[in-house]
């Protein structure tokens, strides 16, 4: 067994001595051979959906009673995704223990059913953080501290640790960026001495790439697949499969070059053109077998087909493609124009459609222009929309625009559905036009405010600096009895992840309360205000918290469930 001896071999020259060309850490309890990794890399370029892919295939794995973790490398050198602009980059994603990371993240928790930790997802930035920090404690032992061994070592470790800790069968490690990146070559290198070390058929290496179709030359074309896998080649690493995204379904043509070019045999090459859902790739590998083969290239029997599973989440999809019904909802925001930055909210919305047989038609609604626009714009814009949402958001910009819609839906009983931000400028529209504090405001947009009815959280104020530091991760939600929220949540207590710095200041509730709002979701042992409703409105709910975090294809979070019911009900 290569790889017994090798871990071993490994791991004690690394304790021993620092005059090694070896450094592998193997944590307490690894048992090589025990977990299966498959590890996913992209090429020609980015944004193909590596992280669909993978959380599919970790779906059918699911399907086969494996039990599937993932990790999510990014090549960026921030220590986590928190400082990052969602325009640029996408969504925050928030997990139960306050990591904030890549919107793929996401994905895997949607598609595995398990909630993650930090543990599953790194970045150039954390695994060099660790590195220092290890090289100031004088853990290397005196050696000239380099890429190889120490930093690919490094990342071995922190997979080998997940593996411990998950108890995982197989672990999808999804490769951030593109093969040939600066950014990500050395951790590819730790995949391909993981690979190596780990030994035959303990690790599935999986190319995701592009075939375009040239419109003036109207065929697919293989070429930038070639040279993709000819790249990862060149890494030392060979694909056992070739995922092939395009617009169309590719050509046998197209799948036999591919295939002769990369060593991969045409069974193994995929293609996985666009699809209406995410949610139908599964169901497409099944068609193709894809599961399968992995299974067969990794040395796996089926452990105990979950039939249910499958069958569920073949309804599910086919629910959602077939729905008659529809309704519009207005979500405002300033990232409109980039759709990734509001992803969980759109999946928790797909959720919805699948599982109510609705189609939810988006309309997005730029609040800066809105400003502009005069008296009518805001009864116009919503002109033919069964519900607004105001997700979260930082910052002054289109807020004004924002509660004006608010107050629309309000005085309208039009549905409202608040998250986080919305759940906040929902508090300063009820202050000004029902309580009459005029100009109340967040001293987030105006500080001087003379009613500052959203104000900085205590323990914010002791804090500095932007990173990881707002009120993070899941936390729970006592719901007032016989409230909207509890008969929706179906009972006393909820929990579900914030990500804030403000709060519904706590000299104010009384006199929102005096004035008909009702605060039915609360923190325990802190007043921490954390739902809003108006018991006289069709639906007017804000949340202090992010439900669209907690939504998941089987299981919609039962607010939006709620608030898309509500939009049904015209
Ligand atoms: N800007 C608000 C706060 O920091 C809301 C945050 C959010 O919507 N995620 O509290």
């Amino acid at each position: 067994m290569r790889w017994v001896f090798l871990l071993e071999k490994f791991a004690s020259i690394a304790l021993a001595s620092g005059d090694t060309e070896f450094y592998t850490p193997i944590p307490k309890g690894y048992a090589a051979g025990k977990t299966k990794y498959v590890v996913v890399t992209g090429s020609v370029m980015s944004g193909l959906g590596k992280g669909i892919f993978s959380s599919s295939i970790g779906f059918l794995f699911r399907t086969h009673g494996f039990k599937v973790s993932s990790i999510k490398f990014d090549g960026y050198l921030n220590v986590d995704a928190g400082t990052l602009n969602p325009y640029r980059h996408g969504e925050v994603f928030v997990l139960n223990d306050g990591t904030e990371c890549d919107m793929d993240l996401g994905n895997y928790e949607r598609f595995l059913g398990e909630d993650f930790t930090k543990n599953n997802y790194l970045t150039g930035g954390k695994i060099f953080a660790s590195v220092l920090e290890k090289e100031r404690a004088g853990k290397y032992l005196g050696r000239d501290v380099q890429f190889i061994p120490h930093v690919t070592g490094e990342i071995k470790g922190f997979i080998r640790s997940l593996a411990v800790e998950s108890g995982a069968d197989i672990i999808l490690i999804e490769v951030g960026g593109t093969i040939g990146d600066l950014e990500n070559g050395y951790f590819v290198e730790a995949m391909r001495q993981l690979a190596y070390e780990e030994g035959d058929s303990n690790v599935l290496f999986v190319n995701v790439t592009y075939v375009p179709k040239p419109s003036s030359l109207a065929e697919q074309k293989s070429k930038p697949a070639q040279i993709g896998v000819r790249e990862l080649m060149s890494a030392g690493i060979q694909p056992h499969l070739v995922v092939c995204r395009s617009s169309e379904p590719i050509t046998e043509k197209v799948r036999d070059k591919i295939s002769v070019y990369s060593n991969v045999p045409p069974k193994q090459v995929v293609g996985i053109p666009d699809l209406d859902t995410i949610y139908d790739v599964p169901l497409l590998l099944k068609r193709e077998g894809v599961d399968e083969t992995a299974l067969e290239v990794l040395k796996l029997k089926t452990r105990k087909h979950d039939a249910k599973l499958f069958e569920e989440w073949e309804q599910f999809v086919h629910k959602l493609k077939g729905a008659k019904r529809q309704v519009i909802v207005g979500i405002t925001g300033k990232y409109v124009s980039i759709r990734d930055s509001y992803a969980s909210i759109l999946n928790a919305l797909e959720h919805c459609e699948g599982n109510l047989g609705v189609r939810i038609g988006v309309k997005w609604i730029d609040t800066s222009e809105l400003e502009k626009k005069g008296p009518n714009a805001v009864a116009e814009e919503l002109q033919g929309v069964d519900g607004i949402i105001v997700p979260g958001g930082f910052g002054s910009r289109g807020t004004a625009g924002k509660i004006e819609c608010i107050k629309f839906a309000r005085e309208n009983n039009l549905p409202y559905f608040g998250l986080c931000y919305g759940f906040q400028l929902a508090l300063i529209e009820f202050a000004r036009n029902v309580c009459k504090l005029d100009d109340a405001n967040s001293t987030e947009i105006d500080p001087s405010t003379i009613f500052p009815v959203v104000d900085l959280l205590p323990e914010q104020l002791k804090k500095e600096g932007f990173g990881g530091n707002m009120r993070l991760g899941g936390r729970e939600v006592e719901l007032k009895k016989d409230s909207l929220a509890s008969r929706i949540y179906g009972g006393p207590k909820a929990f579900e992840r914030f990500r804030h710095r403000f709060e519904c200041n706590p000299d104010y509730i009384g006199k929102f309360e005096e004035n008909g709002l009702v605060f039915s979701g609360k923190a325990p042992n802190q007043p921490i205000m954390q739902v809003l409703e108006l018991p006289t409105h069709k639906f007017f709910l804000g949340t202090q918290f992010h439900p669209e975090f907690t939504s998941r294809p089987l299981a919609p979070n039962p607010l939006f469930k709620a608030f898309v019911e509500a939009c049904l009900k015209k």
